[in-house]
């Protein structure tokens, strides 16, 4: 297959700053990006050629949007799986819609790496009460209960300690479809951001370790300073997940690092994330350089880094100190939000360090 030309037309489904960044990098390719997405004025829509705003039952905007453009990516992957059939009847969306029903529910998501060997702690699905009992007895506390959907930063999760918070834990979430899963108490948390080219091949970016606040991401370092054992293992987990969903474009899966030297998989999304920020600067190709390609089908980038870096998020009114962080050495990005609510993520920056540096991580002192 042909990859599409430049001046061919990219379409984006969701508005936020991952696919701020990738318009960004798909300009830089000389395509037009097209965003869809139901918000106004979203940090991607400011920096597109063209959007669309409208919800995603509104089927007639669907059909106008896959008319549009030539291919279709994504940098949001709760999009109804309806919608994104509907558009893959008229267009390639990359990746599939069937990548979107695994990634959005994490039964399926632990299932499904589960059934390929990669391994994930002991839990067991929750949709009702009775079902609740059972898997408390399976996998006894302390334990995490968290919603099959639609869960992120810490959101839609309670911690069972003992066996009498499941019940208060699972009513006070409103009684969803959810999942009980062994507590980890794990060393380090890390990811791997994987590409998968159209014509199958596969490259990741070095895992790196993610450090929270208050169950947001806080700093990623890169790489990250753990076990090579478990970093073997995060990679290699990366690549099976990635070529046995058939993903064209990114994967990025997060992991447990265990007292052992191992990794448990704890979830994955079909976009660029988070945690690969730092590739802009660090790396000659990004994460998101790599979805645009993908997407196109262009080969994909080395993946290699020529710098070490730690990226820290600019959570809620950290963004007012923008004038003192742009005077400072850090590469600075604001996504381009109006309102700073708290929790919310409103930039980020990104420094710098020698490849070869001898003290990994850095100390406090030395981190943006
Ligand atoms: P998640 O939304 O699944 O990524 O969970 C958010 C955060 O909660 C993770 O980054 C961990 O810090 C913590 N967490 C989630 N699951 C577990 C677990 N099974 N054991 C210990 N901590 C967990």
């Amino acid at each position: 297959m042909m990859p599409l030309p430049p001046g061919s037309v990219i379409g984006v489904l969701g508005g936020g700053q991952l696919g701020r960044m990738m318009a960004l990098a798909a300009a830089r390719l000389g395509y037009r990006v097209h965003v869809y997405t139901p918000d106004a004025d979203s940090p991607t829509e400011q920096v597109c050629a063209s959007a669309t705003v409208a919800g995603w039952e509104d089927e007639a905007a669907l059909d106008a949007f896959a008319d549009a453009v030539d291919a279709v990516t994504l940098e949001f992957e709760n999009v109804p799986v309806s919608a994104v059939e509907r558009l893959e009847a008229r267009v390639p969306v990359r990746p599939g819609s069937h990548v979107l029903a695994v990634a959005q529910d994490r039964l399926a998501e632990k299932t499904t790496a589960r059934n390929l060997g990669v391994p994930v702690a002991p839990f067991e699905a929750v949709t009702s009460d009775t079902d609740l009992e059972d898997a408390v007895e399976l996998i006894g506390a302390p334990s995490v209960l968290k919603t099959r959907r639609e869960g992120y930063d810490g959101k839609g999760q309670r911690i069972i300690r003992t066996a009498a918070d499941a019940a208060p834990a699972f009513a006070d979430l409103g009684r969803p479809a959810a999942i009980l899963e062994s507590f980890v108490d794990f060393t380090a948390e890390i990811s791997v951001v994987a590409a998968r080219g159209l014509d199958g091949d596969v490259k990741s970016y070095t895992a790196v370790e993610n450090r929270h606040e208050h169950h947001i991401l806080a700093l990623t370092i890169a790489p990250a300073a753990v076990a090579s054992s478990a970093v073997k293992q995060a990679e290699e987990a990366a690549r099976t997940l990635i070529e046995a969903l058939d993903v064209v474009g990114l994967l990025a899966v997060e992991f447990f690092v265990t007292p052992e030297g191992g990794v448990l998989f704890n979830e994955m999304a079909p976009r660029p994330h988070n945690s690969g920020h730092w590739t802009i600067e660090a790396c000659r190709v990004s994460q998101f350089e790599q979805q645009v390609r993908a997407t196109a089908g262009l080969p994909l980038g080395a993946t290699g880094f020529h710098h070490r870096a730690v990226m820290r998020n600019l959570i809620g009114d950290d963004a007012d100190r923008w004038s003192d962080l742009v005077a400072g050495g850090d590469s600075l990005y604001l996504y381009g939000k109006a309102e700073a609510r708290p929790g919310r993520k409103m930039g980020h920056v990104t420094r710098l360090y020698a490849p070869d540096r001898p003290n990994w991580p850095p100390q406090d002192a030395e981190l943006p």
